[in-house]
């Protein structure tokens, strides 16, 4: 059988290699604890799983959806971009996603022909390179640093890779850096999108998961973001809702139609019953349901933050996301502190490495593992002893 040449390109998914090893490591008998994939272990609130047991029986829903989702699902999307941003949406201006990843992937083949440039974060969520590689693109990475708040530097981008470069990738709340973006860094790149005609692609999913009074910004609400961008974002992880499937991007009509007339060719929609827990969901959660979430992770973050300092490590507090970014020890590679960790201790923990080159020398701990299996983590990672580096 011969496959497309595409799929010899594509890394292995890093968390396809990581669930593999745990699922070794649980086969003989070892108890593991994962800090690697992000995906809330807290339910979906009460109140929108009602919504999806009221709408299931009806058989309006069990037949195909549009592409381009449920009026009132793009009414919700805007209501909420309008109360909780201040930006104001007509509905070509929203499409609802089958989850953020589904969006981004598929925008990708709205935006690169085969050859074009696509700039791209490093270290970053593995998506936006892979939908560039299915396209038919070619990447430039732009390198996330520490010293740079996690931001690109812009300046730093030869004219002639600007030139030729058809979109900009960009996620703030970052993962995996818990980098945050400020209004004038989103200033800085709708000028850099204008100047070279590039699209502006803002993956916004961790808007919602912050901490110590934190609020995230749309790019939207930059002035001219709306003439050149789109934002990706995501009922996923603001309402513990990974398993259901739903996004949304909103953004630029042109952008918006070139996405739905992608999906259209290749998805249909998300499924109806789903879209009402959406509505649901993005109408009727109470404030006080995203403090109580939110302080759930914020006390985990605490106390992961605490253990990583104890043995040694340099890690920065994050304000946002599902994740902690931690130094590795020096002289450490990422995927040598991560083998150890799970060889020694049965802690999986992501290496940097994987996000991307400039991504070495960093681990990802994952938030979203029951208080009582962090703990037991924690106990573990507190009796770590550095001075075991491989030889
Ligand atoms: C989790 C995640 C997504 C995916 O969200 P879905 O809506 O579940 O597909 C998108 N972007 C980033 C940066 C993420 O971490």
């Amino acid at each position: 059988m011969q496959l497309a040449r595409r799929l010899d390109q594509l890394p292995p998914y890093l968390f396809l290699e990581i669930s593999r090893k745990i699922a070794e490591k649980r086969a003989q008998g070892v108890d593991v604890v994962s800090f690697g994939i992000g995906d809330p272990d807290l339910p979906t609130p009460p109140h929108i799983l009602d919504e999806l047991k009221r709408t299931a029986d009806d058989p309006a829903n069990h037949r195909y959806p549009e592409t381009d989702g449920l009026p009132a699902l793009r009414e919700a999307i805007a209501a909420w971009y309008k109360r909780r941003f201040g930006v104001e949406l007509d509905d070509k201006e929203v499409v609802p996603l089958i989850g953020a990843k589904e969006g981004i992937g598929h925008m990708a083949l709205c935006l690169t022909d085969p050859g074009d440039v696509a700039l791209i974060p490093d270290p970053a969520y593995p998506v936006y390179a892979a939908g560039t590689m299915f396209a038919g693109g070619t990447a430039h990475l732009m390198p996330l640093r520490e010293e740079r708040g996690w931001l690109p530097d812009l300046s730093a981008i030869p004219a002639d890779v600007a030139e030729r470069a058809k979109v900009i990738w960009i996620n703030y709340p970052n993962n995996p850096t818990g980098g945050l973006a400020t209004p004038e860094f989103f200033e800085e790149v709708v000028a850099f999108a204008k100047e070279y005609d590039i699209v502006v692609c803002h993956d916004a999913a961790y808007s919602e998961v912050t901490f110590d009074g934190y609020v995230a910004p749309s790019f939207l609400q930059t002035p001219g973001a709306i003439d050149v961008g789109i934002e990706f974002h995501s009922l996923s992880k603001t309402y513990n809702m990974t398993g259901w499937r739903i996004g949304m991007a909103v953004g630029n009509a042109t952008l918006v139609d070139a996405l739905v007339r992608v999906k259209s060719n290749l998805d249909s929609g998300i499924p109806q019953a789903v879209q009402y827990m959406g509505i649901e969901a993005l109408e009727h959660t109470a404030q006080e349901w995203h403090d109580a979430n939110n302080e759930v992770y914020r006390r985990r973050r605490d106390r992961v933050v605490d253990v990583l300092r104890t043995i040694g490590l340099d890690v920065t507090t994050p304000k946002s996301g599902l994740y902690v970014w931690a130094r590795c020890p020096e002289g450490w590679t990422s995927a040598e502190v991560a083998t150890a960790l799970l060889d020694e201790h049965a802690v999986v923990v992501t290496p940097g490495r994987g996000y991307g080159e400039a991504g070495e020398g960093y681990i990802r701990l994952s938030l979203t593992t029951p208080d009582d299996r962090v703990e037991e983590g924690l106990r573990r990672l507190a009796g770590w002893r550095l001075p075991q580096r491989p030889a």
